[in-house]
């Protein structure tokens, strides 16, 4: 958390290298700071924090001790005593959490992958075995591992063994690309990237190469579908059988780091979001709670579990925390989706809008199957709109809970006790009792209840910067973030949302800035002036529509444009599904393109169109 960043930032500037920066390392023992060093450490202690420890004393202080002391002078730190005091944040850790065997049954199936079954037990084992053999090929507490996994069982054992060790995976969604993994690693300076050998007909495993190349604090490469490790290229698939217990002198604290979740961004580059175990352990409790989790639970993982919302929303953790069953699939066919859930009596899935849409033109096409074990479809990510909610509540015959939150750790649902006409028609309210929400106007003035304004929220599973203190703008001085939605507050007490302040495309529930679109459009040499809006779309809700001003060259067409972009390194799922040229960019009062104009353009375009 910060206290550790704040620490960790005075070794740094001391020259000492992050990968020694770990946790336990003691300052005079491991870090062999001299006299002079440790001199500069009590007097940037006592400048920043006004805190005066004594680094002479027998006692070899460790980073994380170091840490603690500088916690307790850092702003927030009353409300981290209160969130303590109130239960909110437990000394728990994620994966004992996740796969403890002294709770619930060791017996029971836990996790069922493609074409493997892990029960309780199974599954602690494998964790362990995996901490052990991570261990072994060098991963240390404190390194960041980038996880760019798709929904098999290997991700769900990497992730909660690379916890266990107190090394800190960062979750990395399987369908970004070159563009947008550069910044991630420039970000994170990752030690280990852990990736397909293919997925989806791309070569991760090629560019992962690269990026080794590239970014010299990257050693191992952990690849799945490969057998045999070589040329420090370690496979997953022999990492996760069970083995040797997990190593024991592993230092922990609940207020660490346990993993990195990405933004999906209001602008450019994802930032990471760094979560602590007793905040998102939080946030993974009162989700599941609300969402009425019990160990007879079956969770189907169908979004990327590299997701929020499908690995702790309550996802994948919350359902392995209250001791029931977690189920991957890929999100790409509803069929095999549908044959899963009558074959492992599913009872909770989460969707996007678009995908639920997809969903009901399968369930329709394919009828036989018995969905009667579904007790809750949970959709969020994006808007659900009232006519497709109750069609899924028809067509599978179960509760439809709706959800909006997001990755910076503020979740809302609907209650399952919430009237349909509830239900179908607000975006839900916090699952956790210490969440607070305030909805002002541009000012930051409180709008009236009832009135549109952006959603600001603080609490105790909601991070209150990101890492490396980056778009501190994102968060107002008192630490509530800043979510760039606009919603209104419901006579229910729900929240609806009614449209952003942020500059994002929602593409069926994957977010996509459109100023990171724009400045790579603007490379290509016909292009003069470039504008990204959303464009209505029947399945995804929004799609992707450029408008483009040519320059002397001649002004690419939709497939150029998409070559461009692809050949740039950006995700395939942010490409322009529409390329309209114009001889100028509509503008605004103070001179900024008017993309409301825009909008409204391609609304009208699309209606005439039919
Ligand atoms: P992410 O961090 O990727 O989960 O994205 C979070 C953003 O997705 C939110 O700030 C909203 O803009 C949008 N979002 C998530 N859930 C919903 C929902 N149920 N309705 C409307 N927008 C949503």
């Amino acid at each position: 958390m910060a206290g550790i960043e704040e620490v960790r930032k005075i070794l740094r500037d001391l020259g000492i290298e992050e990968e020694l920066l770990r946790d336990d390392a003691q300052l005079r023992t491991h870090l062999a700071l001299d006299s002079v060093d440790l001199t500069q450490i009590q007097v940037e202690l006592a400048d920043r924090f006004a805190t005066r420890v004594d680094l002479w004393t027998e006692h070899d202080y460790t980073v994380r001790q170091l840490a603690d002391i500088v916690g307790e002078r850092l702003p927030g730190a009353g409300a981290h005593r209160e969130y303590r005091d109130r239960g909110w944040w437990r000394p728990e850790f994620l994966d004992d959490l996740a796969v403890s065997t002294r709770v619930h049954a060791g017996h029971r199936v836990a996790l069922v992958g493609a074409d493997r079954t892990f029960t309780r037990t199974e599954l602690e084992a494998a964790v362990s075995g995996c901490a052990a053999r991570l261990a072994h090929t060098g991963v240390r507490p404190g390194e960041t591992v980038i996880v760019q996994l798709p929904n098999q069982v290997q991700i769900v054992i990497l992730v909660l063994a690379l916890i266990r060790l107190g090394a800190r995976p960062a979750l990395v969604l399987p369908a970004l690309r070159e563009h947008e993994l550069e910044s991630v690693l420039t970000a994170l300076t990752p030690t280990v990237l852990a990736v397909p050998a293919r997925h989806q007909r791309f070569d991760h495993l090629r560019l992962a190469e690269k990026l080794r190349e590239r970014h010299p604090s990257v050693r191992t490469l952990l690849v799945s579908g490969i057998t045999g490790s070589a040329g420090g290229r370690v496979s997953i698939d022999e990492l996760i059988e069970a083995g040797p217990p997990a190593p024991e002198d592993v230092v922990r604290h609940p207020s660490d780091t346990a993993l990195f979740l990405l933004s999906s961004g209001t602008t450019g580059a994802p930032k990471p979001i760094a979560r602590t175990h007793e905040a998102l352990g939080h946030v993974i409790r009162t989700s599941a709670a609300v969402s009425g989790l019990t160990p007879h639970s079956v969770f189907l993982a169908v979004l990327p579990v590299t997701h929020a919302f499908a690995f702790s929303g309550p996802g994948i953790l919350g359902t392995l925390a209250g001791g029931g069953k977690v189920v991957l699939a890929a999100p790409e066919d509803a069929a095999v989706a549908m044959a899963l859930i009558e074959r492992e009596r599913v009872t909770h899935c989460a969707l996007t809008p678009a995908l639920a849409r997809q969903w009901l033109t399968a369930s329709a096409a394919l009828g036989s199957h018995d969905l009667s074990s579904l007790q809750v479809l949970q959709i969020g990510g994006a808007r659900l709109d009232e006519s497709t909610a109750t069609r899924l509540a028809e067509a599978f015959g179960c509760r439809i809970q709706q959800v909006y939150g997001m990755s910076e750790g503020q979740l809302n649902f609907t209650r399952l006790e919430d009237p349909p006409e509830v239900a179908f028609t607000t975006q839900g309210r916090p699952s956790s009792p210490g969440d607070e929400t305030l909805v002002v106007d541009g000012e930051g003035r409180r709008v009236t209840d009832g009135e549109i304004g952006e959603l600001l929220v603080r609490g105790p599973g909601v991070i209150t910067e990101y890492h490396g203190s980056v778009a501190a703008a994102s968060f107002t001085p008192d630490g509530f973030y800043r979510t760039g939605d606009l919603v209104r507050r419901h006579e229910s007490g729900n929240f609806v949302v009614a449209g952003r302040v942020k500059d994002v495309i929602n593409r069926g529930g994957e977010k996509i800035p459109a100023d990171e679109l724009e400045a790579l459009v603007l490379a290509h040499p016909g292009v003069r002036a470039a504008a990204a809006v959303a464009m209505p779309h029947r399945v995804l809700g929004e799609a992707v529509c450029l408008y483009v001003v040519g320059s002397d060259d001649a002004v690419p067409s939709l497939r150029e444009m998409r070559t461009h972009l692809e050949d740039g390194g950006l995700a395939r799922f942010k490409l322009p599904e529409r390329l309209i040229e114009v001889p100028e960019l509509p503008l605004t009062a103070v001179g900024k393109t008017d993309k409301a104009r825009l909008r409204d353009d391609i609304r009208a375009r699309l209606h005439t169109e039919g």
